[in-house]
């Protein structure tokens, strides 16, 4: 880009009269090829930008898919009414039963 001399704005390279005011750009060869390093250095940082936009959508599909993977492999909850777990001999086969004290009923006093 080429700046204006009278307004500052950045035309591109080439460019015989300001985009923004028309005034006709007077520049020297030097200013030319800084211009034109100044471009390149610009397409160059654009590249990366590029690669690593690449780079981030690859990796968002990829963890998409391995999401789906990992949810549609899960095998399905059971049913409400599966038979109880066998522990495997981890509890006593009879556990001690617990008498239950018998209620005591307040003594209703009889005129
Ligand atoms: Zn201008």
């Amino acid at each position: 880009m080429i700046p204006c001399q009278s307004c500052g704005n950045d035309n591109p390279i080439g460019t015989r009269y300001c985009r923004r005011c028309g005034t006709k750009i007077e520049i020297n060869q030097e200013q030319v090829v800084a211009a034109v390093q100044r471009d390149q250095a610009d397409v160059a940082s654009a590249r990366w930008f590029e690669r690593g936009r690449s780079a981030l959508i690859i990796g968002m599909f990829f963890l998409t898919c391995a999401l789906v993977l990992r949810y549609s492999i899960v095998p399905p909850l059971p049913a409400a009414d599966v038979p109880p777990v066998d522990f495997g001999g981890i509890l006593p086969a009879e556990l001690p039963r617990v008498e239950a004290k018998p209620e005591v009923k307040p003594a209703v006093k009889k005129p």
